[in-house]
């Protein structure tokens, strides 16, 4: 029989917790190598699930093995994204608790593979009614609807679908959908080798030729000005047009109507039209647009007057004395204002189609559990606003981590009488506050810039950063840089360290990003707009409003922070995924590639956070059961209290009374290796 040593040797350990050396980055990697190549692709820390994407077909996703995960204890049986669903679910039953289930990792790390499976097992093991399979039938379809809105290379797609379950039955009967930052520069630049959003190709690749006909659509994305920017308008057309029939199909499951889709198309195409929208310059500098063609489909599609288009499109209107004016703008200024139309009805559309999706999956009064697909931290070879707002959303989940583990830890030692030992670790507060403290933090500088009129400009919030973060022990730029860190930080860069590491941002874009601005008279001619998506979208209230719109960090920040309140009221697990390889093949473990994510998924972190307390812990029945042939006092069977036998127990082993803590029903050990020793003493016996 193979000893428990070499099994350890070959397969790893189940839980980095066990790991003997856990603050060595080497030895966890090490471990992750080992299992991957076992097939083995999910490992705990404590109770976050770390998987890694195995790129083929598992056996390990049937219904003997969902039985084998269902009402049993977290760490009696091998870790799976099961015994997450399945944990989530019991507490929620037993508690009454709303649940999260947050997962987070790379494009590609398996993500959604991990929600559907989180989907599949209470669809298989919660017991469901005909009502029931249409909200999961809309979920599961709400997936790629979403998807190719937001999803693009290296986009962002946080959004949760909780799942809710009625108390008493515990069928999981309704949904939510949180949508909180679209990457909307996307829809009018994207940087090299990037592709707009997908929906755009598949309509074109995939769209029946009457329907674009109706649109006025060529089939060739070629031709249109917001498609050809990243260089990169094909990644497959095949799977475009394969795509276009998935949502199309989608969308009809989900419940909207032919109308509805009509109108929602009409949205999608008017977008292309607009970036084909082009001006000419008068000698007096003033624009005036030379494409009629587009202004006509325009209106048509807009359901608006193209006249009053026309104009909206090359003037600004402004008030002077009490008296409205319209003052002509310059070719520069008219093409943004064409862009920041066509961001805005693709961004509010987008927010429209989620809470229409919503609206479908809803169902009151029921315990919830949610479903969070995030990206994890993003460190490109350049970052900009996009990577700025998504690490800073890491760095809020990170402090929700922290509470919430540091706090169940806590509670669990109050539960069990044992006395609170202060926990180590690094609380990463300091930098959520650098970005988002009032006056002084670096969201409301930029804001401050943003609103600034003059010479404000990129390098201006640059320069203002120094002024005021210049010292936090978190922020570094060029200037401030010593000699060594200087020759790799460019001029127009913030370095922040964020507690996964270090990221610089290229200031560049960040102004015109965060301003985001609507001209008035473009949101009037929205709001005259016949299109029925479109009246819900610009709502005429906005045009009495005096106050200047929210800038986009400022928004993200909010939806943020309402998302943390809805988080800190459920009680999480965390998924993290990790992706192999960039080949997307099976048993290749890029090892580079994967010490990168370790790292930027906060492992090593959540590892040491973890490890603050006790490693280990453990019932008194189970510990007795699997340890009592150890000492003779306790076989074959302990009589008394069973405190007094696991004590008696361990008093034989030789435990040091640093090494362990008795609570009320619970063992505590300290370190990994008394355990292990007791596991070997068992195999040699
Ligand atoms: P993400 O949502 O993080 O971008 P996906 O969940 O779409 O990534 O995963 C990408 C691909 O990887 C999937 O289409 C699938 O082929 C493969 N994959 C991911 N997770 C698994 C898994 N657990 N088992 C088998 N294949 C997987
Ligand atoms: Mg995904």
């Amino acid at each position: 029989m193979e000893s428990a040593l070499t099994a350890r040797d070959r397969v790893g350990v189940q839980d980095f917790v066990l790991l003997e050396n856990h603050t060595s980055e080497v030895a966890f990697i090490e471990n992750l190598r080992k299992r991957f190549k076992e097939n083995l692709i999910y490992t705990y820390i404590g109770s976050v699930l770390v998987s890694v994407n195995p790129y083929k077909e598992l056996e390990i996703y049937s219904k003997q093995h969902m039985e084998r995960y269902r009402g049993v204890n977290f760490y009696e049986v091998s870790p799976h994204i099961y015994a997450v669903a399945d944990n989530a679910y019991r507490s929620m039953r037993t508690e009454r608790r709303d649940q999260c289930i947050l997962i987070s990792g790379e494009s590609g790390a398996g993500k959604t593979e991990a929600s559907k499976k989180v989907l599949q097992y209470y669809a298989i093991t919660c017991p469901a009614s005909e009502h029931v399979q249409t909200i999961k039938d809309r979920l599961l379809q709400s997936n790629p609807v979403l998807e190719v809105n937001m999803y693009t290379k290296p986009g962002i797609i946080p959004f949760a679908s909780p799942f809710g379950c009625p108390r008493w039955q515990g069928a999981p009967v309704g949904g939510h959908i949180i949508n909180y930052l679209l990457e909307k520069s996307r829809v009018v630049h994207q940087s090299h080798g990037e592709r707009n959003f997908h929906i755009f190709y598949q309509l074109i690749e995939g769209g029946e030729d009457d329907l674009l006909r109706r649109l006025g659509l060529e089939k060739n994305a070629q031709q249109y000005q917001f498609l050809v920017k990243g260089n990169c308008p094909k990644v497959s057309s095949i799977n475009d047009r394969n795509d276009w029939k998935i949502v199309r199909k989608a969308l009809s499951i989900i419940g909207f109507t032919d109308d509805e889709v009509e109108e929602l198309l009409n949205i999608i195409a008017s977008v292309l039209h607009l970036g084909n929208v082009q001006y000419g310059g008068e000698d007096s500098g003033s624009a005036y647009i030379t494409t009629e063609t587009q202004i006509k489909y325009l209106a048509r599609l807009l359901g608006v007057d193209g006249t009053i288009l026309k104009e909206a499109l090359t003037h600004k209107k402004i008030i002077a004395k009490g008296e409205e004016l319209m003052s002509p703008l310059n070719q520069e200024q008219a093409a943004s204002a064409r862009d920041a139309l066509s961001k805005a009805i693709y961004g509010r559309t987008f927010t429209w189609l989620v809470n229409k999706i919503n609206d479908s999956l809803a169902y009151k009064n029921a315990s919830v559990i949610g479903l969070l697909d995030i990206y994890g931290f993003e460190v490109f070879q350049n970052n900009s606003f996009e990577q700025f707002c998504i690490n800073y959303c890491n760095e809020k989940l990170q402090q929700l981590f922290i509470e919430l583990t540091l706090k169940s830890e806590q509670e669990e030692y109050e539960a069990e009488g044992i006395t609170w030992e202060p926990v180590q670790y690094f609380n990463n507060k300091i930098i959520c506050d650098l970005v988002e403290e009032k006056f002084k933090g670096i969201i409301s500088i930029l804001d401050e810039e943003c609103l600034r009129p003059g010479d404000a400009s990129d390098i201006t919030f640059l320069e203002k950063l120094e002024d005021t973060v210049g010292g936090h022990a978190h922020f570094l730029t060029h200037k401030l840089a010593d000699g060594k860190t200087r020759k790799v930080m460019g001029r127009e860069e913030f370095r922040l360290i964020h507690y996964a590491g270090e990221v610089n941002y290229n200031v560049n874009g960040f102004l015109d990003k965060n301003n985001d601005l609507l001209f008035r008279n473009l949101k009037e001619v929205m709001c005259m707009s016949e299109n029925k998506i479109l009246t819900q979208c610009f709502d005429r209230e906005e045009l009495t409003d005096k106050k200047r719109p929210e800038t986009a960090a400022t928004q993200f920040k909010n939806s943020l922070a309402k998302l943390m309140e809805i988080l800190m009221s459920k009680e999480p697990s965390y998924v993290r995924c990790i992706k192999p390889n960039d080949a997307k093949q099976a048993g290749r473990f890029d090892e580079v590639l994967i010490r990168h994510q370790v790292k930027y998924l906060g492992l090593m972190e959540n590892l040491r956070v973890r490890r603050a307390g006790f490693a280990y812990r453990r019932r008194y029945e189970t510990f007795l059961q699997r340890y009592k042939s150890l000492c003779p006092n306790t076989w074959p069977n302990w009589d008394g209290r069973l405190v007094d036998g696991v004590s008696t127990l361990v008093k034989h082993l030789g435990y040091k009374p640093e090494e362990y803590k008795l609570g009320r029903t619970k063992i505590f050990i300290r370190f990994p290796k008394t355990l292990f020793a007791t596991e070997d003493a068992l195999e040699v016996r």
